[in-house]
């Protein structure tokens, strides 16, 4: 082995061998929050190539600083129900890096939030909004509350007893939450209608995903879903393959999952199934987005209700069938850690070509190995989910400006930020020579540029 190539593996020894001991550290002063050391982890590991090549982020300490969010703070949510019953529930927002710009990421409401989930989801919110361009820090927040059966006035008790305390911690320049799971229109504008008043002041820029008539963004509702189905079409097409004439499987049946599902199928794509937290629905003529939407944008209900209007269609219990249904592209637009090895083994072995994350994290670490290792098309949720908050950013551009943009100005936006996120992911694989690797080029990409600004600021 030639001398240079000897140096070079030890220096890479030497550095897996430094990002181990700091997980091991991540580890022990983070102990049983699983989701959020699954998600450092994938990171850490992606990021041995440029910590190589760049030795002085490891002189500046930027993983340690990056891994420890700036702030988590937590809160009591005290409301009454619609019986007079006083419940309580417990609040998140982590702050986790401003070092591009103020924080900016959704609130979850679900009971399963807790601050291993809220950290996690704070920690890849840094790269994803480094990834768009935009001038946005990483943070997250959330709930335990289940908004699951709960009547409009006690979502309203609920969001604003919730923003009483979180108006404290958030500003247009300071930290800009959003929807997650749980958080739609409806929960944005009773959150914003409190914020306003507790602060006597119009402050549109505070919260996105706000209604149109009042400084939302046209474009914001669809835009995840939308800008998922742009980034896999552009890492479709590196391959010579589209959406055209594929058979695609889109789990969950929210936000994300509605629009993924309609901009496949204007792209000429067949979406045969979409679920819930329940169960899901596989009709072979082609999932009716109508029904969808009625079902689930109006009336709150489940989607085992879609058989009625569709009796050809089927319904079955369970989350984890959807992934048998054999297709050509998989969107899984539900929840974190919903394909699992056993789920990808059966996508690989029906053939899938692509897998498009718009929920995050939603392929556990072994079943992204399992697509790599069968080279399945690959986009990891930090790049190919980016483009919500995208068009949040936008939102947050507008409200200080004082103008609205049309439709298909941000329509445009969008999808030039999701093939700028495209090309950037894919040129960093290229650079640190994981060509295609798109997890790798998505963290590297996210890293750099949050770094360099960590770097220039100090140690802060
Ligand atoms: P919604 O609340 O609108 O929809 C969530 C969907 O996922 C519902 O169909 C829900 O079913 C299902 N779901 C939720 N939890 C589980 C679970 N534990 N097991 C199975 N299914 C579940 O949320 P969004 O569409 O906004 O978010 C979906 C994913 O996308 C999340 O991972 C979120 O973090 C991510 N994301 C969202 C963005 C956005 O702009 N909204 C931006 C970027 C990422 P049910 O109705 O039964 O609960």
């Amino acid at each position: 082995m030639k001398m240079l190539e000897r140096v070079e593996e030890n220096q890479t020894q030497i550095v897996k061998d430094y990002v181990n001991r700091l997980f091991e550290s991540v580890r022990m002063r983070n102990p049983n929050e699983w989701e959020f050391l699954q998600a450092v982890k994938e990171v850490l590991d992606s990021l041995v190539p440029v910590l190589v090549k760049n030795p002085i982020y490891i002189k500046h300490a930027i993983l340690e600083r990056m891994i420890e969010p700036e702030r988590l703070i937590t809160f009591r949510v005290s409301w009454v129900d619609d019986k007079g019953n006083v419940k309580v529930n417990r609040g998140y927002r982590v702050q986790f890096n401003s070092a591009i710009g103020p924080y900016k990421g959704g609130l979850r409401f679900h009971p399963s939030v807790n601050a291993s989930i809220i950290k996690f989801l704070g920690f890849e919110q840094t790269f994803k909004n480094s990834l768009t361009g935009q001038p946005i820090g990483g943070g997250k927040g959330g709930s335990d509350f289940d908004p699951k059966g709960k009547s409009d006035l006690e979502i309203m008790r609920f969001c604003q007893s919730f923003m009483t305390e979180l108006s404290r911690h958030i500003g247009p320049d300071t930290d800009v939450p959003a929807g997650d799971i749980g958080v739609g229109a409806r929960e944005i504008g009773y959150l914003f209608g409190q914020y306003k008043k507790l602060k006597n002041a119009y402050e549109a820029g505070v919260l996105t995903g706000k209604g149109i008539g009042y400084g939302g963004s046209l474009g914001r509702k669809e835009a995840t879903g939308y800008g998922l189905v742009y980034f896999v079409e552009e890492m479709l097409k590196s391959q010579g393959l589209s959406f055209k004439g594929s058979t695609v499987v889109v789990s969950g049946s929210g936000n994300v999952s509605i629009y993924a599902m309609e901009k496949a199928v204007q792209f000429g794509a067949k979406v045969v199934s979409c679920s819930d937290s329940n169960g899901y629905v596989y009709d072979s003529n082609g999932i009716n987005l109508d029904t969808v939407k009625r079902i689930k944008e109006i009336e709150n209900k489940r989607i085992s209700e879609y058989v009625k209007d569709h009796p050809g269609a089927v319904y079955q219990e369970g989350c984890l069938g959807i992934w048998a249904i054999p297709c050509d592209i998989a969107l899984p637009c539900a929840t974190q850690n919903e394909i699992n090895k056993e789920a990808a083994e059966m996508l690989v072995s029906n053939g899938v070509k692509a897998v498009g994350e718009g929920a995050n994290m939603p392929s556990t670490q072994e079943a992204i190995d399992t697509f790599m290792d069968h080279s399945v098309l690959f986009a990891p949720a930090k790049a190919a989910n980016a483009g919500g908050v995208a068009v949040s950013a936008l939102e947050m551009a507008q409200n200080s400006a004082r103008l609205a943009w049309t439709q298909e100005e941000v329509d445009l936006k969008l999808q030039e930020i999701m093939n700028d996120i495209y090309r950037k992911s894919m040129k960093a694989s290229e650079e640190y020579e994981v060509p295609g690797n798109l997890v790798v080029g998505a963290n590297i990409a996210g890293f750099v540029k949050v770094a360099n600004a960590m770097i220039e600021q100090g140690i802060i």
